[in-house]
């Protein structure tokens, strides 16, 4: 491997030449390998967050690259006035894992734009609002922020999208106050990520599922983070048992190549009639190959089984980390989605880890996230664990 620049050389290009949005660590990244990462220094570390949940399968992983090489040198871009066999191979590998049918975009907020604008144009003319829940995340763009109900993502940015209403997470009799003849559609994420690792209460998804049937709306599960394995169903909804009518996805959906989708059910497909959406990169072979390697990495590695294998080794470690410590308030585990929700900041535990070759994330002020890669190992595992316990048993004392 070769790296001309040291991390404070690059540091110092952003600091010219990067406009300053993002916090980020000193650090350049430069390899990975599995749950592995090293920076320009050639220091390692294990990155139990990687990609922010796009590197389902870790770093490098093979098939994705070889699947990609192979592609690049054939067709890179393809635009949707033509068919390609991997756009066809990629829809078909997520429908029969899935349901109905696909649209090809490049990101999650693009995929949320997409289904509300379907849900409004598919519904009756007299519906329109789109009932999203505090906590959520559905993306930047200008829809998707105004269904993002954290105020704190929309401070500066008025005057937002009309049409939204926001309800409390897990509050079915919220939901039946709040929607009318007017609203077309319910969005939420089956497990709310950034929101903390929300996990649903029981009966909760099933009971929006009720009112939007009752009351002829769609309901709009949000896949972006939960998606193509995570929960150790192929999908949230199959983890949850209940049926969309609509559902995004990105993030890990091709492994770390930007891509977006969402999928629908059969009757609701012909609403997004020629010429009314469209996505100019939506869909380009090299993503759709990298969807397509993913699918069959997850499968031929059996590694929705390893997921929830993994898991339940997090959640033990955790949970009984939890009753010694009395500032981890919960753990909550879906899969390879892992909140530790901290009586104290949890910022300062993230800084604590990185100093130790431990890569994970803070979230809604108190939760540790940890978003791991599907195929990482039992040692990886337990390495992370015992890191991470031994900063939050310091951060106790
Ligand atoms: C990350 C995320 C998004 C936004 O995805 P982008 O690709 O950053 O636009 C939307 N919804 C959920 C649930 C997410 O986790």
């Amino acid at each position: 491997m070769t790296t001309t620049r040291s991390s404070a050389d690059t540091i110092a290009l952003f600091e010219k030449y990067v406009i300053p949005n993002y916090r980020r660590y000193p650090i350049s990244l430069v390899k990975g390998e599995g749950s592995r990462v090293w920076d320009a220094e050639g220091n390692q570390y294990l990155d139990l967050f990687p990609g922010w949940g796009c590197n389902i399968l870790g770093y490098s992983p093979q098939r994705v690259i070889d699947a990609v090489r192979d592609q690049v040198g054939r067709l890179i871009h393809v635009p949707n006035t033509w068919h390609t066999e991997p756009q066809g191979e990629f829809a078909e590998a997520l429908c029969t894992r899935g349901f109905g049918k696909a649209f090809f975009c490049n990101s999650g907020a693009e995929a949320i734009e997409g289904a509300i604008k379907l849900a409004r144009l598919h519904t009756p003319k007299e519906k329109y609002k789109i009932l999203t829940f505090y906590n959520g995340f559905h993306g930047r763009t200008f829809a998707a922020v105004t269904a993002t109900a954290q105020p704190k993502y929309h401070e500066g940015f008025g005057p937002l999208v009309p049409g939204f209403e926001y309800a409390p997470h897990n509050d079915l009799e919220a939901v039946r106050k709040l929607v009318d003849d007017e609203t077309a559609a319910i969005l939420i994420e089956p497990v709310q990520g950034e929101g903390g690792v929300n996990v649903p209460a029981p009966g909760f998804l099933a009971g929006l599922r009720e009112i939007c049937d009752e009351r002829n709306m769609l309901l709009i599960f949000d896949e972006v983070q939960t998606g193509m394995g995570r929960t150790g169903n192929w999908f949230g909804y199959q983890t949850f048992g209940v049926q969309p009518d609509i559902m995004t996805m990105a993030k890990g959906i091709a492994a770390g190549v930007a891509c977006g989708a969402f999928i629908c059910r059969d009757e609701i497909a012909p609403s997004l009639r020629p010429g009314i959406h469209a996505s100019t990169f939506g869909g380009n072979p090299l993503a759709m190959t990298a969807g397509l390697a993913t699918v069959q990495t997850i499968e031929e590695e059996g590694l929705l089984e390893h997921c929830l294998a993994m898991s339940a080794r997090f959640q033990k470690y955790f949970e009984q980390l939890q009753s010694e410590l009395p500032i981890i308030r919960q753990v909550r585990v879906c899969g390879m989605m892992i909140g530790i929700d901290l009586a104290i900041d949890a910022v300062p535990a993230v800084k604590k880890c990185l100093d130790r070759g431990l890569l994970i994330n803070a979230t809604h002020d108190t939760v540790v996230r940890l978003l791991p890669a599907l195929n990482v190992t039992e040692e990886d595992v337990d390495q992370g664990c015992e890191t991470l316990g031994s900063v939050l048993r310091e951060m106790a004392e």
